[in-house]
């Protein structure tokens, strides 16, 4: 059976068991009674760093406005570790609520949802990508359309271990539009799991610009130093 259908099938379980333990609310951090409707107790939730000021990527005469809830530490590490490498949908479902609440404060009217592609590879290691499923999260919550729009057409180096030029190398012609047509004139609302230089969330933008988009704005779940 393939890897992705066997997550499928323990998301699944993992929902049935949710239901059934309805209202016993735990700490998806501490894992103690939380006293409230939320998967994170009082305590844990006031040690989250969230961010409070946009920020621009200014490159290549383009300047792209991007939106981050909190910064990667602590907490948000932990979650956005959950909801990449351990399958725990529920951490997903937290930081998505993190980033919508930015984006009350953003005054951002867009017209629809695009995400970060996963390479053909991780999407084959872990069975789904963070970004379409934080995406599908908001596009739900903020009854907004969500669509694939962007494929990676070749395999990269891992950003983690690059250095801030080698990143921004790495990314130069990687992402292609595949649907031209959904995103003409169109305000758009780019996900991503994390920022760091902004490249990979800068030549995304770039290529939907490039590509007809009107305008496009980056909202992702926290934000990182190299
Ligand atoms: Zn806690």
């Amino acid at each position: 059976m393939g890897n992705g259908i066997v997550k499928f099938i323990r998301f699944i379980c993992e929902c049935v068991l949710e239901l059934i333990y309805a209202g016993d609310n735990k700490c998806i951090i501490c894992d103690k009674d939380t006293y409230n409707d939320s998967c994170i107790c009082d305590i844990c939730s006031k040690k989250i760093k969230f961010c409070i000021e946009s920020m621009s990527i200014v490159r290549d005469s383009m300047s792209i406005i991007t939106y981050s809830a909190a910064y990667y530490s602590g907490i948000i590490k932990e979650l956005i570790v959950g909801l990449k490498y351990k399958n725990d949908f529920k951490c997903g479902e937290l930081l998505a609520q993190y980033m919508e609440d930015v984006l009350k404060g953003a005054n951002f009217h867009y017209d629809l949802i695009v995400y970060v592609p996963s390479s053909r590879t991780s999407l084959k290691k872990r069975g789904y990508n963070q970004c379409r499923h934080l995406a599908k999260i908001i596009a739900r919550n903020q009854n907004k359309p969500v669509y694939n729009c962007l494929k990676k057409t070749m395999e990269t180096k891992d950003q983690i271990g690059l250095d801030g030029a080698s990143r921004w190398e790495n990314m130069i012609g990687v992402f292609k539009v595949v649907n031209k047509n959904i995103i003409k004139n169109k305000k758009i609302l780019l996900i991503d799991d994390v920022i760091t230089t902004g490249a990979t969330a800068f030549y995304c933008a770039k290529e939907l610009t490039d590509c007809g988009a009107h305008e496009v704005r980056v909202l992702t779940a926290a934000k990182s130093k190299i």
